[in-house]
């Protein structure tokens, strides 16, 4: 396991939309590996492969709710509700912004083993579910805010939110 160098905005990968994985490889399970490393070391709640310059269709979440989660070709079933809140990200560094996402998120995936599997999120889950599966597009949370990206306040820190 390593921690991964994270992309930040104006980094071209972060711009791509992500090719599927097509089969599970030792390769792959090193990346994901490496992607909860890095995520937990920089203090994230979630973390997309585009993010550490691998434009495959990954994302690991876990927002302290004791179930993280790997996602891989993730697809939306359903979302319900709304929400709206300060966001980040660590590809955006020191930056917030208001949010209006679903509240409620299905997702279909697979698990490591490339078994279809479905996962649930409601509130900070929800919102990072999505946030991540975003990044798969090549999309920031700053082209779905409501307003400019803000510096982010010493006490309004987006780690704290958890
Ligand atoms: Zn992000």
């Amino acid at each position: 396991m390593a921690i991964r160098q994270i992309r930040v905005i104006g980094d071209p990968c972060l711009n791509k939309t992500c090719k599927p994985v097509v089969k599970m490889s030792q390769n792959m399970k090193e990346l994901i590996g490496d992607m909860f490393d890095t995520m937990y070391e920089a203090k994230g709640v979630g973390l997309a492969a585009p993010q550490v310059g691998i434009l495959r269709r990954i994302c690991v979440v876990d927002v302290m709710d004791g179930d993280p989660i790997v996602l891989i070709n993730p697809e939306i079933i359903e979302t319900t509700g709304e929400q709206t809140d300060d966001e980040g990200c660590l590809s955006v560094p020191g930056k917030v912004a208001e949010v209006t996402r679903p509240d409620y998120v299905r997702v279909r995936s697979l698990d490591m083993d490339m078994n279809p599997v479905t996962y649930e999120g409601e509130g900070l889950r929800a919102r990072a579910i999505l946030h991540e599966m975003d990044h798969l597009e090549g999309v920031l949370y700053g082209d779905r805010a409501n307003e400019p990206y803000r510096d982010l306040d010493e006490e309004e820190e987006w780690e704290e939110e958890e």
